[in-house]
């Protein structure tokens, strides 16, 4: 990738960076790194590695999970193995997206609606 990337003229810096700059509508306007070079951007993507998995909550109440921690659901309803324990969103193994997590979260509202009013789930 390093050899693409140098190929197609697009420079990696490995630098702290210490300042992000915006403008008064608070858009974005540069990054500034620890060496004062201030690179001029109108977007940025960041990414930061070891994101955290909430999922403590989850194994107090002995739920399922799998070889990553990720807490296990029905594909269908969002239920766990427990019960009445349902999860969605960056909790279940999938490509940490708002999108997903809203879908999840509204799929699994039909379910828990279904179970409140006393009617049986697929696997019931
Ligand atoms: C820097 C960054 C950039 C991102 N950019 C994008 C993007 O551009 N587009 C995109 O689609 N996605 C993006 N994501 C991913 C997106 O933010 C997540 O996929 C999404 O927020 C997950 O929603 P969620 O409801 O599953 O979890 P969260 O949003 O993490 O919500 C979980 C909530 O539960 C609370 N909680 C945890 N444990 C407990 C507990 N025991 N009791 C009570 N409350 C608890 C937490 O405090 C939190 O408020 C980005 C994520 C990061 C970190």
């Amino acid at each position: 990738y390093r050899e693409k990337l140098k190929k197609n003229q697009i420079p990696v810096i490995e630098e702290e960076v210490c300042e992000v700059h915006v403008n008064a509508k608070q858009q974005l306007t540069a990054i500034q790194l620890a060496s004062g070079k201030i690179i001029e951007a109108e977007k940025a993507f960041t990414a930061f590695k070891g994101n955290k998995l909430n999922n403590e909550l989850a194994l107090q109440l002995g739920v399922q999970v799998n070889e990553n921690n990720h807490v296990v659901i029905h594909p269908r309803t969002k239920e766990t193995n427990i019960k009445g324990v349902w999860a969605g969103g960056d909790l279940v193994a999938h490509s940490e997206q708002v999108t997903i997590s809203m879908g999840d979260g509204t799929q699994a509202a039909i379910w828990i609606h279904k179970r409140l009013l006393g009617q049986p789930l697929p696997y019931d």
